[in-house]
């Protein structure tokens, strides 16, 4: 079975009281016994701090970036060995927001999945259609082309304990997610092209959703067999909310088994 991974990604968003309140009322509300795996990615700034906070917790951390080399002349940029450094666990990569804000490439993004996995960083591989392609009903050859690329130039093992998110940019930030019916034929034509490659690793991959994840529509997404768990936004930004989607994942994928 895949356990489920819920992670939050704040964005440029929160600050340091903000997450020490967040880490503290998480613990305490999840202080029952939950078996979803919880990640949280705050602002790199504030990673250490949140580590600190996170001592007698299994909440795992997420950088939300890192840069595409490991020193030197790179003013502004965090690399994959620092972040490792200070308890990292999880690297998000190729979100939406970076390849449109930041202009993030393939190139760079299959860059910063070999540099995460040499340091032994787990990648959550943000994959997706934007709204024009959705329109157009492309999203299924979007996500594979987005895979293939990386397949092709890396290796199918490249997948191997990697997380996906199916992450449609016009659901991101929008206030509408995505159909889970929909989410779920995507995310079975992942599983099955990967599949194609490798039975084992497409078995094990974790194909998460994101796109503004409520607690109104957890539920439905976390119910479908091929949704392996959600990154979640600005919904994460309030530890009672976040809690709450922890528990809808705890309810759903654990009582039928
Ligand atoms: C995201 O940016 O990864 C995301 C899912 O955002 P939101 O939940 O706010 O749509």
């Amino acid at each position: 079975m895949r356990h489920p991974f819920i992670i939050s990604n704040w964005k440029l968003n929160g600050n340091k009281i903000m997450l020490i309140n967040f880490i503290q009322e998480l613990c305490s509300d999840l202080s029952y016994d939950y078996q979803c795996n919880i990640v949280i990615a705050p602002p790199t700034i504030y990673l250490d701090t949140a580590k600190q906070h996170l001592k007698n917790s299994n909440i795992k951390l997420a950088a939300q970036n890192i840069d595409i080399h490991l020193s030197g002349a790179f003013t502004g940029e965090i690399s994959a060995e620092m972040l490792k450094d200070i308890g990292v666990s999880f690297i998000i990569i190729g979100h939406s927001e970076r390849r449109i804000y930041h202009k993030e490439n393939i190139t760079d993004i299959i860059k910063k999945i070999v540099i995460s996995k040499k340091f032994k960083l787990t990648p959550i591989l943000c994959i997706g259609e934007n709204k024009e392609e959705n329109i157009k009903n492309q999203t299924k050859n979007i996500c594979i082309q987005q895979l293939e690329i990386i397949i092709n130039t890396l290796s199918i093992k490249t997948l191997k304990n990697s997380i996906i998110a199916y992450e449609p940019a016009w659901a991101i930030g929008s206030g509408t997610s995505a159909n889970p019916c929909y989410v779920q034929k995507i995310h079975k034509s992942i599983r099955n092209y990967i599949a194609d490659y490798d039975k084992n690793i497409a078995e094990k991959t974790h194909l998460l959703y994101g796109g503004s994840v409520n607690i109104d529509n957890a539920h439905n997404l976390l119910n479908q067999p091929d949704i392996d768990g959600l990154l979640v936004g600005n919904a994460s930004l309030n530890s009672i909310t976040f809690s709450k989607i922890i528990k809808i994942a705890n309810k759903i994928k654990f009582s039928k088994n």
